[in-house]
C-alpha cells in the first residue's frame, strides 16, 4: 500500500483581513487538516477544531469574538465526520502530528483518543508553560487531554521510511513545524500556519505578533524543498483549496 494523503477542511475561521495577511475588513479561510494512510498507520497533521466550537456560546468562541474573530463550525465538518467519510475509525489513528498548538490545530484531539500526539519539544514546553502558553495563544484545554506524546526536537522521519518528515518551522509559535509528505502522486510541504496563504509567501507580511525574522528563515528553508513534482500547501488559503480536490483524487 502506498501512502495517501488526504486534504480535509474542518470549517471556517472568520477574521479581520489584516490579521491574515490578506486584503478585506472580513475574510473567511478554511481551518485545514490532513489524513496520511501509511502501511504503518494513520497519521493526520493538524486536527481542527473542537466540536464544542458548535456553540455559539462557548467560551472560546466568546473569546475570538471579543477580539473580532469567529469560526463556523457544520456538524457534518468535524474531524469524527471527516474521518468516517474516508472510512477510518477516529480511534485507528495512530498519530497526531500537530504543526503547533492553536486552537484551530489542536481542537479536535479529543475524537482520536488513541493518537499519539507528535510534536515539537519546544512547542509542548510553551504550551505547558503558564506564561508562555498565554502569551502564545496555546489553550491548554484543548491539548492537555493525557494522550500519549512524542516530543521531537528538529527533523524527524515519522514512520522511518521518509515518506513523512516532520519539518521545523519555528515563529509562528515557539516551536511550530510543517510536514513534508511523499506519495505516488507527488510531494506534498504542508507549510501550516509557517505561512497563511500564497499572498503572504511573496509579501512576508506577517502579522506583528508572531516572530517575523524567525517566521522568514522558517518559510525560505520549506519554499527551497520546491520543486516541479513538490506542491506547497499553505495553512488557510481560500483560493488553494482547489488543491483539496487534487489531494482527495488519489482515494481509490
Ligand atoms: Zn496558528
Amino acid at each position: 500500500m502506498a501512502v495517501k494523503l488526504f486534504g480535509c477542511v474542518c470549517d471556517q475561521f472568520h477574521s479581520p483581513g489584516a490579521g491574515l495577511g490578506m486584503a478585506g475588513d472580513r475574510v473567511s479561510v478554511p481551518v485545514p487538516f490532513y489524513v496520511i494512510e501509511h502501511p504503518s498507520g494513520v497519521a493526520v497533521f493538524d486536527c481542527g477544531l473542537h466540536a464544542d466550537m458548535m456553540q455559539a456560546d462557548d467560551p472560546y468562541r466568546r473569546r475570538l469574538r471579543s477580539q473580532e474573530m469567529d469560526v463556523s463550525l457544520a456538524p457534518e465538518e468535524t474531524v469524527t465526520r471527516s474521518l468516517e467519510r474516508l472510512d477510518i475509525d477516529p480511534a485507528a489513528v495512530r498519530f497526531a502530528v500537530l504543526s503547533h498548538l492553536h486552537f484551530d490545530h489542536a481542537g479536535g484531539l479529543n475524537e482520536l483518543p488513541n493518537a499519539t500526539i507528535v510534536v515539537q519539544a519546544r512547542e509542548w514546553a510553551a504550551g505547558s508553560d503558564d506564561e508562555l502558553a498565554a502569551r502564545y495563544f496555546l489553550p491548554r484545554r484543548f491539548f492537555d487531554l493525557g494522550h500519549q506524546v512524542r516530543q521531537v526536537d528538529g527533523e524527524h522521519d515519522l514512520f522511518g521510511d521518509g515518506s513523512v518528515t516532520l519539518l521545523p518551522s519555528y515563529g509562528h509559535t515557539p516551536g511550530h513545524q510543517s510536514l513534508q509528505v511523499r506519495t505516488e502522486a507527488g510531494d506534498y510541504i504542508l507549510t501550516a500556519d509557517a505561512c497563511y496563504n500564497c499572498r503572504t509567501a511573496e509579501t512576508r507580511e506577517f502579522p506583528a505578533h508572531f516572530d517575523g525574522p524567525a517566521m522568514n528563515r522558517s518559510l525560505d528553508a520549506l519554499l527551497a524543498r520546491r520543486g516541479p513534482d513538490t506542491l506547497v500547501i499553505y495553512g488557510h488559503d481560500p483560493d488553494q483549496w482547489g488543491e483539496r480536490a487534487l489531494l482527495s483524487s488519489s482515494r481509490g
